[in-house]
């Protein structure tokens, strides 16, 4: 990671702010939200500073891959990945996004609903 990441998860990653840390390798860290939106919401951040998935370039593609597995053995790990679970990326202002250094929300513990519900 470069030190041109200043955005809030750069800081987790370089242990400027501290955080819940789950899991972390060389190529990403993972660490519960701070406002979770169900009963496990953990947050898995590439160490490469991405902004949006507008900014993923072809050869940064496997990337996405590294996180979604990450996201499934941390699920299996913990036993919940029969029961299932959600992976979301939210993308700029209409997606919901407010922290732009790319991430993957693991959502689980508790039925979800419906995609979008209650909105
Ligand atoms: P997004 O809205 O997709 O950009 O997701 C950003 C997420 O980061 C939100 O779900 C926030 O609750 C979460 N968040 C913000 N600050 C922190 C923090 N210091 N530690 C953990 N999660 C955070």
């Amino acid at each position: 990671m470069t030190q041109t990441d200043t955005t809030l998860f750069g800081r987790i990653i370089r242990r400027e702010l501290p955080a819940d840390i789950v899991y972390e390798d060389d190529e990403l860290i993972a660490f519960r939200d701070i406002a979770p939106q169900a009963p496990v919401h953990v947050l898995f951040v590439p160490k490469t500073p991405i902004a949006t998935l507008n900014e993923l370039t072809p050869e940064q593609a496997p990337v996405i891959g590294r996180l979604a597995l990450a996201a499934a053995n941390y699920a299996k790990e913990q036993g919940f990945a029969e029961a299932g679970y959600r992976i979301v990326m939210n993308c700029n202002d209409n997606g919901g996004q407010t922290v732009f250094q790319l991430h993957l929300h693991l959502l689980a513990g508790a039925p979800l609903g419906g995609f979008g519900e209650g909105r």
